[in-house]
């Protein structure tokens, strides 16, 4: 892989070796799955996507992208890696929606399609990315002026290396070990420090919280301590 793009190809290689488990509900995806209809949901309260072009950056095995085209978006997806976009690709023949799949990255997409989207996704992708900033930046040229921007990964403390590494990986087994990397995790003052200097106006964000006890993930607009989402829009 070309060291001048702004890809891991470790990271990479860690999503290709999972990719044929995406879709199962119960398997290394399972926190993808029960989250979806959370964020789904906050991205269309805030921003309609019925007849919107949307674009899901580093769309996976497509959860995100075929939530989004059932709601009635004329949805792209890239991602890097191969193996997640075949199952993407496989999948949405069963599912009947239409979504198209892309292997680029997201600034070789930002210079061909400048301005072509009215929604802009890029959800637990930035933790995976040697230069988030770019990612930001490239998403930003994606969008229209007035478009719409989320953004999704997790916080960098203590709590969140116990939740989402120690907890979610080694205790709990939500997600294979070696997922994550605490050192990637995102700040959220570095997040909306990003979002700044790509031109976008920050607009909300909320946490992403789960119960161990309950199993059950919810949206807290106040606890930003371990996974959290955050929206921005480009200034027309
Ligand atoms: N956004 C999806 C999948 C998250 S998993 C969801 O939330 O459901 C992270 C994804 O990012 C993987 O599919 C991985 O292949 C992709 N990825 C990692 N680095 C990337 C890069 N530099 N460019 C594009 N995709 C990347």
């Amino acid at each position: 892989m070309n060291d001048k793009l702004n890809v891991d190809p470790q990271e990479i290689a860690k999503f290709e070796a999972l990719a044929s488990r995406w879709w199962d509900r119960d398997g290394d995806f399972r926190p993808l799955h029960e989250i979806n209809p959370l964020r789904a949901n906050y991205i269309d309260e805030h921003s309609p996507v019925s007849g919107r072009r949307l674009v899901d950056v580093g769309c996976g095995g497509g959860i995100l992208a075929e939530a989004m085209a059932q709601r009635g978006a004329t949805v792209t997806g890239i991602d890097m890696g191969e193996a997640p976009l075949s199952v993407a690709r496989l999948h949405q023949s069963e599912s009947g929606v239409d979504v198209d799949y892309r292997q680029c990255t997201v600034e070789e997409l930002a210079q061909r399609e400048a301005g072509a989207f009215d929604i802009v996704c890029c959800l637990e992708m930035l933790e995976h990315v040697p230069d988030p900033g770019s990612v930001i930046a490239a998403c930003a040229q994606l969008a229209r002026p007035g478009g719409s921007l989320y953004f999704s990964t997790i916080n960098r403390n203590p709590k969140a290396f116990v939740f989402a590494i120690v907890g979610a990986e080694h205790i709990l087994r939500l997600l294979p070990a070696g997922t994550h990397d605490y050192a990637k995790f995102i700040k959220p003052s570095e997040l909306a420090a990003w979002i700044r200097d790509a031109g976008l106006t920050l607009e909300g964000m909320t946490g992403l919280t789960y119960n161990p006890l309950t199993r059950i993930y919810r949206l807290q607009p106040r606890d930003v301590s371990v996974n959290y989402m955050v929206r921005a829009v480009k200034p027309v």
